[in-house]
């Protein structure tokens, strides 16, 4: 018989050894040294396997809590998966800023039809009472609230808080690597909700949860600054291809394109349309309307062009003061004249009133329209200068017209 039982308890002792908690022993137990032996061993695999159950429980609040890679979806975590571990209808983060100086609620979720003590709320550290929590680095219980701040009436958090009918808080400081970073407010609708055993299972993922919230509290500025830094890129971008004042693409770029564009053409064998744009006596008018209306009327024309211009492919650019091109690949003469002068007419029919223009009441631009067939041997400035001459053209030829290199005037 005590053979037996001393084989059975060996048995039982390897079981729990291996994670698994006998609840029983077999046969009868009689009340001697050994049953007594027995009893209390089927004690200790009771508790262990409480224990380790809480463990279980700890470990899968924690690796769900780390899924979250933001601050936020890391908080719903928790405030989610701790329910069967600790009392709260309210969760509560804060964290230190300021060298420590100072205490802001970051973040909040709770059950009360109105939450007073809102992320952004700021308070002193201080001679705080939470200042003492960081010091011991142990997590502190208030089960009834009224009472304390009928102790301390001059704690607003902890009015704001009564206010929203919470009557006890379980107060965690958060420590990474021995730094304090903040803490978080487990509190309850009912008084007298925390116990001790609530501090001693804190503490035992205390280290861990303060890890998992720095971590996401790294991510989300890591995030934010990527944001900054994304936006600084987009804005560096624009800058360096688009005017600043017309929103049209800059010299650069159309430099560019002219050169894709240029050898795309001698590719494929075929034509390039360019329409050299340039406002007529515009010193006449910043002279006489001032430089503000000046810029205003660039950007009016910028905007008449734009909305001619719709093909995709072709290419509006701002290409000096008040001077514009319009690249048109595989466009021939014809077509660039009519678009040409749509943008003239356009222009004109804005009837931008012009007193010091010597040929027209209104502001009228010249343009100057070449169409080559690009080759090797002849290189992208040619059809710049080719635009150019045509443009020359048209303001001695008396302005207000689209003229082309052959000085071939179109519909005036
Ligand atoms: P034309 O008919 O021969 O072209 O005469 P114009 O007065 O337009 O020619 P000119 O080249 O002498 O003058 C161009 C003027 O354009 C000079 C400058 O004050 C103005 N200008 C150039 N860039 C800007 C700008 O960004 N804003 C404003 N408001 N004016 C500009
Ligand atoms: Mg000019
Ligand atoms: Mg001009």
């Amino acid at each position: 018989m005590c053979d037996s039982r001393i084989k059975e308890y060996e048995t039982v002792i390897e079981k729990m050894s291996e994670g698994y908690f006998p609840r029983k022993l077999s046969g009868e137990m009689p009340v001697d040294d050994l049953g007594r032996l027995g009893m209390a061993l089927l004690e200790l695999s009771k508790k262990l396997e409480k224990k380790f159950d809480e463990m279980q429980k700890l470990s899968e609040v924690t690796t769900h809590i780390n899924e979250g890679l933001f601050l936020d979806e890391i908080l719903d975590q928790l405030y989610d998966s701790f329910r069967n571990i600790i009392p709260y209808e309210r969760i509560g983060l804060a964290m230190l800023e300021e060298g420590e100086s100072v205490l802001r609620a970051h973040w909040e979720r709770s059950e009360a039809k109105q939450v007073y003590l809102k992320g952004g709320f700021k308070a002193l550290m201080a001679g705080s009472s939470l200042q003492q929590i960081l010091e011991t680095g142990n997590p502190r219980i208030i089960n009834n609230l009224k009472k304390y701040l009928l102790e301390h009436p001059c704690s607003a958090s902890t009015k704001l808080i009564v206010k929203e009918g919470i009557r006890s808080s379980l107060t965690c400081p958060l420590v990474v690597q021995g730094k304090p970073i903040g803490f978080i407010f487990f509190s309850s609708f009912l008084t007298n909700a925390y116990r001790e055993t609530h501090i001693s299972i804190f503490k035992q993922i205390a280290n861990q949860l303060a890890s998992i919230i720095e971590k996401g509290k790294v991510y989300e500025e890591l995030y934010q600054l990527n944001l900054k830094l994304q936006r600084a890129n987009a804005r560096l971008e624009d800058l360096a291809t688009y005017d600043d004042l017309t929103g049209v693409c800059n010299r650069r770029i159309f430099n560019e394109m002219l050169h894709k564009e240029w050898f795309r053409a001698i590719r494929h064998s075929t034509v390039i349309s360019l329409i050299m744009i340039d406002v007529d006596y515009f010193k006449n008018y910043n002279d006489s309307y001032g430089h503000v209306a000046g810029d205003f009327c660039l950007n009016k024309i910028a905007e008449t062009i734009t909305r001619i211009i719709k093909r995709p492919g072709d290419l509006i650019a701002r290409y000096g003061g008040e001077e514009f091109v319009v690249l048109l690949p595989e466009t021939e003469i014809r077509a660039a004249q009519s678009i040409a002068e749509q943008i003239r007419l356009g222009i004109e029919n804005l009837g931008i009133e012009h007193r010091e223009s010597l040929n027209a009441d209104v502001v009228t631009i010249s343009a100057g329209l070449t169409t080559m067939k690009p080759q090797n041997d002849n290189d992208p400035l040619q059809i710049i200068s080719e635009a150019d001459d045509a443009l020359y053209k048209a303001k001695y030829g008396g302005r207000n017209r689209v003229v082309t290199l052959s000085g071939e005037l179109i519909s005036l």
